[in-house]
């Protein structure tokens, strides 16, 4: 890209267009590098699973006949490799998929269903222990929420953040819903609610420095501890924090090393009282 050589002298308008062409290519090529960036990323993170099972595939090839306790291990690897080169490109593709594409429109929601459904799939995938807590002026004030949505996004950005509460921690993991405080925020003369999701692991933890970089595209605390036996891209919280962006939410992760991690999902909801709009049976 060439910029322009621009004369103080000229008549104001052709300064100010020379200017905002020179912005324009400013853009583009900040634009361009990250692209670029991104792509080269992108590769590299795919090379290395596939490097694995490219190893795996000719070691079974040559040896698999006479060594069948190589050959488990073998389709193991392979297998696990394989379903992590697909959660990655599924979050790829979402990445790349711009969030105006994203068929977002406001939907009653039922927070507490919708934990439920989210946690029983979790708990049948990985037998993990999860705690459900509802705040109990929760459960006194039936409602439902409304939330910009598409259905499945707030479960995908709460199971990306559970997910990585499994993957980084042995023990129970604890989910808290409850009202944000404070209560000022106000869409015409409706009043708005946030809600604050937090979940909860007791695990290794996140050091202080690296909290704001955990969100970045491929980032991920000491390549090492993150991927032996965990699996894992670097792409989740980043697509965690799109989807937040995209529905109104926000995320934000407090976290003690060796202790554990909160993250703490908070959506801006609209009280709907049952009786008026919906006929559903709601205990939220
Ligand atoms: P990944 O697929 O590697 O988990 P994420 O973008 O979801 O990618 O997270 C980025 C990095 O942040 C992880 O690799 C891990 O090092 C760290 N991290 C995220 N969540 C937690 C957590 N609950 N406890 C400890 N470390 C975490």
């Amino acid at each position: 890209f060439k910029r322009l050589e621009l004369d103080p002298k000229s008549k104001d308008e052709l300064l100010e267009m020379g200017q905002t062409f020179n912005a324009m290519i400013d853009l583009l090529e900040t634009n361009y590098d990250k692209q670029k960036q991104f792509v080269s990323n992108a590769s590299h993170e795919l090379k290395t699973p596939l490097t694995i099972i490219e190893s795996y595939a000719s070691l079974l090839k040559r040896r698999g006949m006479d060594r069948p306790e190589l050959f488990h291990e073998s389709v193991d690897a392979i297998h696990s490799e394989a379903v992590r080169m697909k959660e990655m490109t599924e979050q790829l593709l979402l990445l790349a998929k711009h969030k105006e594409q994203w068929n977002l429109s406001i939907e009653p929601l039922h927070l507490a269903e919708e934990i439920d459904q989210l946690v029983k799939g979790f708990h049948n995938a990985y037998q993990r222990q999860i705690d459900v807590r509802i705040s109990t002026e929760l459960l006194a004030k039936p409602s439902l929420l409304l939330i910009q949505n598409d259905t499945g996004k707030l479960r995908q950005l709460l199971f990306i953040l559970l997910d990585n509460a499994r993957k980084y921690s042995q023990n129970p993991i604890v989910i808290e819903i409850e009202n944000d405080q404070p209560m000022s925020e106000h869409l015409g003369t409706v009043k708005i609610q946030r809600r604050c999701i937090r979940i909860i692991d007791q695990g290794i933890g996140i050091p202080q420095a690296e909290l704001s970089k955990v969100f970045d595209r491929f980032y991920r605390v000491d390549e090492a501890r993150s991927r032996t036996d965990v699996g894992g891209s670097g792409l989740g919280l980043t697509l965690a924090l799109e989807i937040a962006d995209a529905i109104g939410a926000t995320i934000r992760l407090e976290s003690v090393e060796k202790e554990g991690t909160t993250a703490i999902v908070s959506l801006p909801a609209i009280f709907v009282p049952t009786t008026t709009m919906f006929s559903a049976n709601s205990n939220e």
